[in-house]
């Protein structure tokens, strides 16, 4: 029998699947390379290039494939992106989702675990934010990921379907091997770009926005290695193949830091300045997101490795410096 990793050509999706073949699963891994990379694939894994939103697609899939468990990455995620084209987010990350279920359902495929994110908490009334908190997204990204966590409940009730939503908090890093990284195009996420700055690709990095309620007056996040996540992902379905019920996870490390803290420590990690310069806000961005992940370590003997900003920045900084373009000058 297999797993099935949607998005495993993606950030998070990749480092899943070579926590899972390590692990001794058999991984088959579907991606429509829109924003994932073909070269960021498990040598071992057998890929599809298909679209959750091709039902003949997921379909034959499931139909071709032994497929004991579904991991699924497969949907869009950038908080900026999701406020100016929500359209988008709608459909990538609730159609996609609708479809996949469906086939699912089709195939007597009922256990699926799925990123979820911090973005569905909004802005929390209280850090670290446990999971039976308030959820009210301040972002139409949040908004989609919430509607995803629903949508599986329901079809839990009337299907059976075993689910475990991992809200994570800020990824970051990568594998410590150096063979995978963070590669987006283009890139918006905090730490990759503040790495482009003595990567030579930047001048500087933008701060967006010093008038948050927080201790410099920029936004504070949880950032967990994705080493550690990719491992909460294997940890989460052996406990559905377990049979265990269906669950919601925090995975962070339970500590926040300041925009301008990530950049002091990326300063110290690389030996280079990174001149950084204060921008207006980013729609859509809560001031605070910092994660209780207790229960994870609780009920899926979850334990970060990496838990260190430090260890964290080094590991990205040895991936980028190695791969200044991120996964495009390996196409040329
Ligand atoms: N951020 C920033 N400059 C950038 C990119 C991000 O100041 O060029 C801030 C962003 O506003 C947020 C934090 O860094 O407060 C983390 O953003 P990212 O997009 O990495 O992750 P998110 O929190 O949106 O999941």
């Amino acid at each position: 029998m297999a797993i099935l990793v949607l998005g495993g050509a993606g950030y998070i999706g990749s480092h899943t699947v070579y926590e899972l073949i390590d692990a001794g699963r058999d991984v088959v891994v579907a991606d429509n390379l829109q924003t994932g990379f073909r070269q960021a694939v498990h040598p071992r894994a057998r890929f599809y290039q298909a679209d959750i939103r091709d039902r003949a697609a997921m379909d034959r899939i499931f139909e071709e494939e032994q497929i004991e468990g579904v991991v699924h990455f497969a949907a869009s995620s950038q908080v900026g992106e999701s406020m100016t084209d929500p359209l988008k987010y709608y459909d990538n990350n609730l159609c996609g989702t609708t479809v996949l279920l469906s086939s699912m359902v089709a195939h007597g495929v009922d256990k699926i675990v799925f990123s979820s994110t911090a973005a569905t908490y909004g802005e929390p009334k209280r850090v670290p934010i446990l999971e039976t908190d308030p959820t009210s997204p301040t972002n139409c990204y949040g908004e989609t990921k919430l509607a995803m966590e629903r949508m599986m409940g329901w079809v839990s009730r009337a299907h059976g379907l075993k689910y475990v939503a991992l809200r994570y908090f800020n990824a970051c890093g990568a594998h410590p091997s150096g063979a995978i990284g963070e590669g987006h195009n283009p890139e918006t996420h905090l730490v990759p770009i503040i790495l482009q700055v003595p990567n030579g690709q930047r001048e500087y990095v933008s701060i967006f926005g010093e008038d948050y309620p927080t201790k410099d007056g920029t936004c504070v996040r949880d950032y967990i290695h994705v080493t550690d996540l990719a491992q909460a992902h294997v940890l989460a379905l052996d406990h559905l193949l377990r049979g265990g019920e269906s669950d919601v996870f925090n995975l962070g490390n339970g500590v926040g830091f300041t925009v301008k803290e990530v950049i002091d420590a990326a300063r110290a990690v690389t030996g280079h300045p990174i001149p950084a310069q204060v921008s207006p806000r980013r729609a859509g961005d809560p001031a605070q997101l910092v994660a209780s992940s207790e229960r994870a370590k609780a009920v899926l003997g979850w334990a970060p490795r990496y838990d260190e900003l430090e260890t964290i920045l080094s590991t990205a900084w040895s991936w980028h410096r190695s791969h200044p373009n991120g996964y495009e000058e390996e196409k040329a």
